[in-house]
């Protein structure tokens, strides 16, 4: 792998899909950087290129081949706190399949085919202006795509919640340069490509999300039918203690599946960073004082804890689970508790995420410390248990106090699973600051590696840090990626680095 073969590169991809889309100049390289990274300087990529066809991207992967340059794939590239657009490897050419937005949908079956630069916005308006009765299901910041989002295990708040979930049937550019349909599209014009997710022998699609063995380029998505009934509550805690027993009430109608989407139980900051500047509240740094997390609770009427619970489907399926919601939180020490109720009938649309509606507006938490904002994602997976959310808490806690951060965190539910999603965020014009942030985030890794917990998906800094913490046989699940990576990848030019798997020819830079 070499970066010093760029420049010959560079004029072999302007041959191949035209000068006008294939980006070098400092300008460029910028435009692709992380913006949100501690130091974007250490991921700069080398140049980028932006395919129009799957031919496209078959001729870049192998022109890379030829000139044994790292490519790093994005789909929109607004991974924001995971990396934005940038590569692990400095240096990288970043493969923008932003062009590529055909759309499929099949209005029986309720899937979609979609290629890779379809963002969030993008099939919305597809479903609206062809009026067609599916429901996305989006994240936080839907100005990305649904396969890049998937594809790094992203999550909604729909019960179609878990994108990599929903997958069904990918087509694939290998790092060879080869193309290949995942399950059932692995048969020439089949009829269910997007209906059986299991295909005939061994399954891929989950191979290809958080990893580097090969470019996706159509993505097969399960649709949620549009519901008759969205039903549900808005829950208030007052207590930092209160997370151990809503977490204790929540975890089984989730595996009973009473709740079928993915609760969040958040922090007071949650609401304040995207609708207030810090400065609105106290000009003095470090950890904020109870006074202020006082005073901002007090404006936004919300507690400690907030969380939003929703049933789905016919009126009466959604009504049932309701009450059994309302049952198990009956006579518990709930600050408030707001029935929320959305029927078709009324033909209002429901307009939240809850109704995989796209929003952006929670972006404006990187201005919550004001300069230039930005924030790393830390998020540790652990059991759905009560006592154990209560201990990770009190040890991340401790760990922002120390740090001198502001304690923005959630837990969101799997089924059998409590995420604590973590947003540290920063002002990147504040050099103390700054000076804080990398060895908080190497501490909080450890704290949750000493429990036994991994990150479901991280930073690109901090790649090879989480996959370490995966240790177990002295590491052998790397040691598999990594010779799966070798025989699909001979010349290691597909995302180097990526989720903490280096190709032979650059092991050597693993940090
Ligand atoms: C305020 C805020 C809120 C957020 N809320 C959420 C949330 O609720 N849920 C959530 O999931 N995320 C959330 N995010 C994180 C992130 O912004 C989203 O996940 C976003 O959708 C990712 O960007 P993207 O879709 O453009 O993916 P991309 O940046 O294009 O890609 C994401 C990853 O997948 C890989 N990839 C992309 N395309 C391909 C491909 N074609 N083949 C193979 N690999 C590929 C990339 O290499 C990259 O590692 C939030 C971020 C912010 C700042």
């Amino acid at each position: 792998m070499s970066l010093a073969n760029l420049p010959a590169a560079l004029a072999d991809f302007r041959t191949a899909i035209g000068a006008a889309n294939v980006f070098s100049s400092e300008e460029d390289r910028t435009a692709y950087a992380d913006h949100y990274s501690p130091d974007e300087t250490r991921h700069m990529p080398g140049a980028a290129v932006a395919p129009a066809t799957v031919e496209q991207v078959q001729e870049i992967v192998r022109i890379a081949n030829r000139h044994k340059v790292p490519l790093w794939q994005i789909s929109r590239g607004k991974n924001f706190g995971y990396g934005g657009a940038a590569p692990v490897v400095k240096g990288s050419v970043v493969l923008d399949l932003t062009r590529m937005k055909r759309i499929e949908v099949d209005p029986e079956g309720g899937t979609a085919l979609v290629e890779s630069g379809v963002g969030f916005f993008d099939l919305y308006d597809h479903l609206q202006q062809n009026k067609l009765p599916f429901w996305l299901s989006v994240p936080g910041n839907s100005w990305g795509s649904v396969a890049g989002n998937a594809l790094d295990r992203g999550v909604g708040y729909t019960p179609y919640g878990d994108h990599a979930a929903q997958i069904c049937g990918l087509e694939v550019v290998l790092p060879t340069g080869e193309l290949v349909r995942t399950g059932m599209g692995a048969m020439t014009g089949s009829k269910t490509w997007q209906l059986y997710r299991n295909g005939y022998g061994p399954g891929w699609d989950q191979m290809f999300c958080q990893s580097n063995f090969g470019v996706v380029t159509k993505l097969g998505l399960w649709l949620m039918p549009e519901p008759e009934a969205v039903l549900g509550y808005d829950l208030e805690f007052d207590g930092i203690d209160d997370l151990g027993w809503v977490v204790d009430t929540i975890a089984p109608l989730r595996r009973e599946g009473v709740i079928r989407q993915a609760p969040s139980i958040g922090n007071w900051l949650r609401s304040a960073s995207v609708m207030t500047t810090r400065e609105q509240w106290t000009k003095t740094k470090g950890a904020l004082g109870e006074d202020v997390v006082t005073a901002i609770r007090k404006r936004f009427n919300i507690g400690w804890w907030s969380v939003q619970l929703r049933t789905y489907g016919h009126v009466e399926m959604a009504d049932a689970a309701a009450k059994v919601i309302a049952r198990a939180f009956d006579g518990k020490p709930v600050l408030s508790m707001k029935p929320t109720r959305w029927l078709r009938s009324d033909g209002k649309p429901e307009g939240s995420p809850f109704s995989g509606v796209p929003i952006s507006f929670p972006l404006a938490n990187a201005n919550w410390h004001g300069g230039r904002g930005g924030h790393v994602g830390y998020s540790p997976v652990l059991p759905a248990k009560g006592d154990l959310a209560m201990d990770q808490f009190r040890r991340t806690y401790a760990l922002y106090e120390k740090y001198g951060m502001d304690y923005h965190a959630s837990f969101a539910f799997g089924e059998r699973s409590l995420t604590n999603v973590n947003q540290l965020l920063f002002d990147r014009d504040d050099p103390d600051m700054m000076g804080r942030v990398d060895a908080m985030f190497r501490e909080l890794v450890a704290d949750a590696k000493a429990k036994h917990y991994g990150e479901y998906r991280t930073h690109i800094e901090y790649m090879d840090l989480v996959a370490s913490t995966y240790d177990h046989g002295g590491g052998a699940l790397r040691k598999l990626n990594e010779r799966v990576k070798d025989t699909l990848d001979p010349n290691g030019i597909l995302a180097p680095g990526k989720s903490g798997i280096w190709p032979a020819a650059s092991r050597g830079e693993r940090a």
